[in-house]
């Protein structure tokens, strides 16, 4: 049975189990919060890690309901990620070393005979929140470091930095929350409000907003760490804007990119840039659904081969086809192509118009898998020329492809794809580089399950 302490504090709403042991502490006679943890048991780390046995104990010894204690929670919950009052954060986007908080808040604390000291609020460790809901003011950022408290005796640093009323007051900057901000922190109280943000990862909507933000109001090339806190505010404020209007807004905002962009034919990471990086380097579960929504917009506007890798994922299926692409794929001239593209009525004029072009890839499957009849690894061997291939490598397939135009059984081919296993690739890569055919690795495009094979494609 845990015995309640002889001096209580209210617990004040929003507020994380290790400010409120800090200010338990201080009110019981003890100013070090670390050495109040451990009297009862446990380490103050413990609580700021959410671990359920300090919790369990903290509850009863502080007298409040165990269901308003965990309100405010941050718990570990794997390797880079924290669990801030039900929302999953990455370990790279909380703030919780540097004192972050509103100063209007503070000072009434600090007023209050009840609260007796300085209470964190778990938003605070939020860094795409800047300012007080309550208060309608700029958070305030401390450099400073408690090496004797460590980060999270928060009652105790503020007593350390000893503020006067009128200090705090003097650090009072009058800023409205963002729409943004307004979301996040309500999100975070646990009101449901939107349904499709709902559902989006919270670290997805605080991070994605920003950086659509910044690339609708700002640019592409923008560099987000060098913009200012104010900047990158109202950012937040306007990707927040794109979001709320769920896949649509998104959607719009890359056709706006590509447009901007000269409407290319082919995905280049340069035109979308900051938003590409952060996508890229973006690898938590939360942001996938954001990812599916841009790799499918790119796979319907640029080129992309079915298994090529956008995001970290293959793209599950080819939807358009440029004339070179297509090129590639048949092993064909770039000319042959157009005729072939014409005789079969995708191409309506003459002349070199399919530059530009984007071809239906449903369209042009028929056509695509009437050019890919496999003939016999031998006839291959011959075609192109290496004699010895098998003896050399691991040969699993090979699949040559007949020129349009040219009857059946008229043995010539325009293009082999061989099965290697990977140990012999890069023999295969050098020797064909040494040889009269032009090669093009696409081991690449292999989905992630099969890593043991590379498709070298040779072309005669
Ligand atoms: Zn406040």
């Amino acid at each position: 049975m845990i015995r309640r302490l002889p001096i209580l504090v209210a617990l004040v709403p929003g507020e994380t189990p290790a400010s409120f042991a800090s200010r338990l502490a201080w009110a019981n006679g003890l100013s070090f919060a670390s050495e109040f943890c451990a009297d009862q048991g446990f380490a103050l780390q413990s609580l700021a890690d959410g671990e359920e046995r300090a919790l369990s104990i903290l509850a009863p010894l502080g007298g409040v309901d165990r269901f308003e204690l965990l309100r405010g929670l941050v718990a570990k919950t794997s390797a880079g990620q924290y669990l801030v009052a039900g929302q999953l954060v990455e370990k790279r986007w909380i703030t919780r070393r540097r004192l972050r908080f509103c100063p209007k808040c503070v000072a009434e604390d600090i007023a209050t005979p009840s609260v007796g000291g300085a209470a964190q609020r778990c938003v605070w460790h939020i860094p795409s929140i800047r300012s007080c809901q309550q208060h309608g003011c700029r958070l305030h950022e401390d450099e400073s470091y408690s090496h004797s408290r460590g980060p999270h005796d928060f009652a105790g640093r503020i007593r350390d930095l000893g503020f006067e009323h009128e200090q705090l007051e003097q650090l009072v900057v009058p800023q409205a929350p963002t729409g943004l901000e307004s979301y996040l922190a309500r999100r975070m109280a646990g009101e449901r409000q939107d349904r499709w943000l709902d559902v989006l990862g919270f670290g997805a909507v605080a991070l994605g907003a920003e950086i659509l933000g910044i690339v609708d109001l700002f640019g592409v090339g923008a560099k987000p760490k060098f913009l200012s806190e104010g900047d990158k505010s109202q950012a937040g404020a306007r990707g927040f804007e794109i979001l709320s209007r769920g896949e649509c807004g998104l959607r719009d905002l890359l056709e706006a990119i590509h447009c901007d962009a000269g409407s290319p034919v082919s995905l280049s990471r340069r035109h979308y840039g900051c938003l590409f990086n952060w996508l890229e380097q973006s690898h938590a579960d939360q942001y996938e659904p954001l990812r599916a929504i841009v790799r499918d917009f790119m796979a319907e506007t640029y080129p992309i081969g079915e298994g090529d890798m956008l995001f970290g994922n293959p793209c599950a299926v080819r939807r358009v086809y440029s004339v070179e692409a297509l090129r590639r794929d048949l092993g064909l001239g770039y000319r042959q192509t157009l005729e072939l593209l014409q005789a079969n009525g995708f191409l309506t004029s003459g002349g070199d118009v399919g530059k530009g072009a984007l071809l239906d890839a449903q369209a042009l499957k028929p056509i695509v898998e009437r050019f890919s009849g496999a003939v016999c690894q031998v006839a291959a061997q011959r075609r192109v020329n290496l004699p010895g291939l098998s003896s050399m490598l691991s040969l699993r397939a090979v699949s040559c492809h007949r020129l349009p135009g040219r009857p059946p059984g008229v043995p010539i081919t325009t293009k082999a794809s061989l099965m290697l296993s990977s140990p012999a690739s890069n023999l295969a890569s050098n020797w064909a580089k040494g040889t009269a055919v032009r090669s093009a690795w696409s081991g690449f495009r292999r989905p992630a399950g099969k890593p043991s094979q590379a498709r070298l494609t040779l072309f005669a």
